[in-house]
């Protein structure tokens, strides 16, 4: 294998360390941990584990978690009056609120309704905003690209007149990775390329990527010969292929496949994210690291 794996394993477990580090500096210091509340609508299996997963974190990092449980039939003015009610609570500093939500509940009214400055998510229209204009205006950089991002950095991997293309350019990952490594300032100085469906050449813009991020959800869509050789290429994409059954538990687990053919892409790229194990575990870090920001911010620290 030439290219040197990037692993979001590893790199979650040093990020997390120096939250964790941080966050206990920071309480011996102003007596205050940062507060997050996931607020979950339902039952929903799928729902249920991130948000498991998400208050696991939590908790491991030092944070004062609260998980709000609300059953299926919520009305939409309930919801928004608890989240009115912790947009006003001092001791929490960043709302969740798990997707999906119910059909009779208006997400984008939902999400529109949280203090811009607990959004840690940050796709409020003010953090969507704030993040575009960029360097001390970006407040929560959106999880997914903010992992992307860290996971190029730390791997040092120039981006300074790098050429970047995304594939993709969904309001969660391509948009906003793409603005991030245009912005002027440390980890981006890119040259910013984005492409999508109704690109005309898709392989013309690949070859010219020094750094490759693929978010399309399309197994296999980027082919090894699109890829210039030495290349740093992130792959986004979780595409569930098929079904096995796991070695560790013996229960039935998905085969999950990037959009990028790894076993050759990996003989060809300089540095490459595996699907497993890359950008995934970055997204609930990122996360802890959004919260710890907002807590930052309200003690003047940022
Ligand atoms: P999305 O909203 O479906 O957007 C996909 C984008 O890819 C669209 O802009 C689409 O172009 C483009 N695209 C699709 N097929 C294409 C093709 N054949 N050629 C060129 N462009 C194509 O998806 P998303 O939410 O950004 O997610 C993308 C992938 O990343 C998914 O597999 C998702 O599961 C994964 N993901 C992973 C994480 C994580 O690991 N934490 C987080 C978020 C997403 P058009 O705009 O022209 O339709």
């Amino acid at each position: 294998m030439a290219a040197k794996l990037i692993k979001g394993t590893e790199i979650r477990e040093v990020i997390l360390e120096e939250i964790t580090q941080e966050v206990k500096q920071i309480k011996e210091k102003h007596g205050m941990v940062p507060g997050l509340v996931t607020i979950l609508v339902g039952e929903n299996p799928a729902s249920i584990s991130y948000v498991t997963l998400k208050i696991q974190t939590a908790h491991r990092v030092g944070f004062k978690e609260v998980q709000d449980s609300q059953p299926v039939d919520i009305s939409e003015k309930d919801l928004l009056a608890l989240i009115d009610k912790y947009n006003k609570d001092d001791s929490i500093h960043g709302i969740l609120v798990q997707l999906p939500l119910p059909k009779h509940i208006d997400e984008k009214k939902v999400l529109n309704a949280i203090d811009p400055d607990k959004d840690v998510d940050g796709f409020h229209p003010v953090n969507v905003g704030r993040l575009m204009i960029g360097g001390s205006e970006v407040k929560f950089p959106p999880c997914t690209p903010a992992g992307i991002q860290e996971l190029i950095v730390r791997s040092g991997v120039e981006t300074s007149g790098a050429e970047v293309v995304v594939v993709g350019r969904s309001n969660i990952v391509g948009k906003p990775i793409a603005n991030m490594m245009l912005q002027k300032g440390p980890g981006a100085n890119s040259t910013v390329t984005v492409v999508h469906t109704r690109t005309k050449d898709m392989a013309f813009h690949c070859k010219r990527a020094d750094i490759l991020i693929v978010a399309a959800g399309v197994p296999d869509l980027v082919k090894p010969e699109w890829i210039k050789p030495g290349a740093c290429v992130i792959d986004v994409g979780v595409n569930r292929v098929g079904e096995k059954v796991s070695e560790k538990t013996g229960k039935k687990v998905a085969i999950l496949k990037g959009d990028v053919d790894f076993e050759a892409a990996k003989e060809i790229a300089g540095y490459i994210t595996p699907v497993p194990g890359g950008v995934g575990p970055m997204t609930i870090t990122m996360l802890m690291r959004n919260t710890l920001r907002s807590l930052k911010f309200k003690l003047g620290l940022m």
